[in-house]
């Protein structure tokens, strides 16, 4: 994102609607860090400039990678809908793409204030594929990997800033210590912050098949649960027998 200075009358209304804190004013006048945009989009749609002087420029390759991973306008080609993960992941119980015995993780790396670059990104997705994972297909994050397998990205974007990235994979329960004790070593390694989505069925006894595993590892809890209440007819039936 851009801003024309010869336009900008300074009056500082754009600054707080940067999520990363990339524009300052200086000497009456606004700029965009350019290098520290993620790219969100927001300051243009928000701010309402009142002398339309934010402006978007040309996005080429690898940029445009900021604007797939930050504006959720941004529809991202590989999978077809807009935002930083797969929708999938929202509506299990209509898909059952999580079985029970199977567990959806979501990693989302980089917070609004600190974003993400990718070459951190990259940092958690090979800790975590050395686990044998694989990185769901249908996500713009796993798209912009050069070797799934091993969670290497493309060379020319490690350097992007995005307000977060998610990785997303499926992983057995018994598993669940494992990565933990990846996730809690890779932390130490990167310069932002990451937030852990662990996605389960619930047991027909109504436990939470995950809940032993992550008290055990010490990591705070913040429960979140959803109930298809008709909305979406479920296309899968597990067999609990
Ligand atoms: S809102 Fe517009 S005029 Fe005001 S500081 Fe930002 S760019 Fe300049
Ligand atoms: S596009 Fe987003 S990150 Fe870039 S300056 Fe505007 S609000 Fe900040």
């Amino acid at each position: 994102m851009k801003i024309d200075q010869e336009l900008c009358i300074g009056c500082g209304q754009c600054l707080p609607y940067c999520p990363v804190d990339a524009i300052s004013l200086e000497d009456d006048l606004a700029e965009i860090d350019f290098e520290e945009c993620a790219e969100c989009g927001n300051c243009l749609r928000m701010a309402s400039c009142p002398v339309d002087a934010i402006y978007q420029q040309e996005l080429v390759w690898p940029r445009t990678v900021r604007s797939i991973l930050s504006d959720p306008l941004t529809i991202a080609e590989e999978s077809g809908i807009s935002g930083r993960g797969t929708e999938e992941m929202k509506t299990n119980e209509v898909t059952g793409r999580f079985k029970l015995g199977s567990v959806g993780i979501g990693i989302e790396v980089g917070r609004p204030i600190t974003g993400a670059r990718f070459y951190d990104v990259e940092k958690v997705a090979q800790a975590v594929a050395k686990l044998g994972v694989e990185f769901e297909k249908i996500n713009p994050t796993t798209s912009l990997m050069s070797d799934p397998s091993t969670g290497k990205f493309k060379d020319d974007i490690l350097n992007e800033k995005v307000l977060s990235a998610i990785l997303e994979f499926p992983i057995k329960l018994e598993k669940l210590p494992e990565l933990f004790d990846v996730l809690k070593k890779v932390s130490d390694e990167i310069d932002c912050v990451f937030s852990l989505d662990v996605a389960t069925r619930i047991a027909p006894d109504g436990s939470v098949p995950t809940d032993p595993f992550i008290k055990a590892s010490g990591l705070w809890l913040a429960p979140n649960g959803k109930t298809n209440v008709g909305l979406g007819r479920p296309r899968y039936k597990e067999d609990l027998s």
